[in-house]
């Protein structure tokens, strides 16, 4: 009876009074992802470009989770970290790479994919490289500071025949599993009416303040969230056209040339709207999404790695024990390379995000509502 559910989940069934936890059995680390299977085929070697705090952080520890894929190399600037990583995960010389070396990964049978996480503006400068040596591709969102660039990108891997995905960790976390299947026909969608907001506090200097290197300010790099959801609420579309409008600054000489605190609207077909707003002078992390026949509310930590707090109009929304949402998302990524599957995450949506993201700019640029 592999399918049956234990008296726990069966009790949480109950409590959720939602399809959607049975389905969220198959995304238990437990379940898929983090236990390797016996006589498994080889996992597909990922190496991480750029160490910074995401790679160390989560994604590193992540493929140690991993069932499909495993660390196998780094890129990086500096050769101290390189040899700090090789030590700690046991990484061999020959697959430690430096921003100038990228191109002899072509040599190197042990490593499938490079993962992007530098700053934005540097995603497609080494996607495209390690395309052209042949390897898959992850690019950490935002996907790239222009559409025209995520067109390079997407251009790049096709040309190579390879494949490129983006690091939208959330598809594959089971609460936004369910925001996704509530809002198609078999759950409550989609639904008419969401608002969101994604901010933190931003003290210390860093790219994420700079355009130059991030392409935007808290819009880019958590807005996008908020803009990726809806998208999913409106039951799996873009908006046809935003209006936005930059707010007054507070700290004017820490964000420069980006904006502090972006508030828009998003027009969807059929009429849909949702309300938003992202900062790097608030915190907030929620989502809500209202519909005819229900709501699903994200609490707190809405897009956040874990610990994210849920409700429908059905009841409590939980799901136990938690994901790793970077190690479900780098596996189904080395399924999609090893079955062809495409991609869940693939490079055009990215791109569509960065289209729509470009047209929220343009609208508060102008004060027009721009159709995207
Ligand atoms: P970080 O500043 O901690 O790390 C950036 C890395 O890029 C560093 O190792 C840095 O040395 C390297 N780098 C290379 N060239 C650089 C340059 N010219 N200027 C600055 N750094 C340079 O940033 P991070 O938080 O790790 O973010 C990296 C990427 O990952 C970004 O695209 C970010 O949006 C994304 N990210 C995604 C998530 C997620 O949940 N999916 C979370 C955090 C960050």
């Amino acid at each position: 009876m592999p399918n049956t559910p234990s008296r726990r989940e069966f009790l949480h069934l109950i409590a959720v009074g939602s399809a959607a936890v049975v389905g969220a059995r198959f995304l238990r680390p437990g379940a898929f992802g983090q236990t390797p299977a016996q006589g498994a085929p080889r996992k597909l070697g990922v190496a991480l470009l750029g160490l910074g705090s995401y790679s160390t952080g989560e994604l590193a520890p992540a493929l140690q989770l991993t069932r499909r894929c495993r660390l196998a190399g780094v890129v990086t600037g500096s050769p101290g970290k390189a040899e700090k990583w090789a030590r700690r995960y046991n990484l061999p010389k020959k697959n430690l790479y430096d921003y100038g070396n990228l191109e002899q990964i072509a040599d190197n049978p042990e490593i499938d994919i490079v993962y992007v996480v530098t700053p934005p503006a540097l995603h497609p400068e080494f996607a495209i490289r390690a395309a052209k040596a042949g390897k898959h591709v992850i690019s950490e969102k935002p996907m790239a500071r222009s559409v025209a660039d995520c067109d390079a990108m997407i251009a790049a891997c096709r040309d190579a025949r390879v494949k490129l995905s983006v690091g939208y960790r959330l598809h594959f976390d089971p609460y936004h599993q369910e925001l996704m299947r509530l809002a198609g026909p078999a759950g409550m969608g989609p639904f008419t009416k969401m608002s969101g907001d994604f901010g933190f506090k931003m003290w210390g200097k860093q790219w994420r303040a700079e355009k130059r290197l991030a392409g935007g300010g808290p819009m880019m790099d958590l807005g996008i969230y908020v803009v990726h959801a809806a998208c999913l609420a409106a039951g799996g579309v873009a908006p046809v056209a935003v209006t936005a409008q930059e707010a007054p600054k507070k700290r004017p000489d820490f964000f420069k040339d980006v904006e502090e605190t972006m508030h828009w609207t998003m027009e969807f077909p059929g009429g849909a709207v949702c309300r938003a707003d992202s900062s790097y002078v608030h915190n907030a992390n929620r989502f809500r999404a209202d519909g005819p026949h229900g709501w699903i509310e994200f609490r707190d930590n809405a897009f956040a790695y874990r610990d994210i707090e849920c409700r429908t109009s059905r009841g409590p929304l939980e799901f136990d024990p938690p994901v790793n949402q970077q190690a479900l998302q780098m596996d189904d990524f080395a399924d999609c390379i090893v079955s062809g599957r495409a991609s869940p995450v693939p490079g055009e949506l990215g791109c569509r995000d960065i289209r729509i993201l470009s047209a929220i700019y343009e609208a508060a640029a102008t004060g027009q509502r721009v159709v995207v």
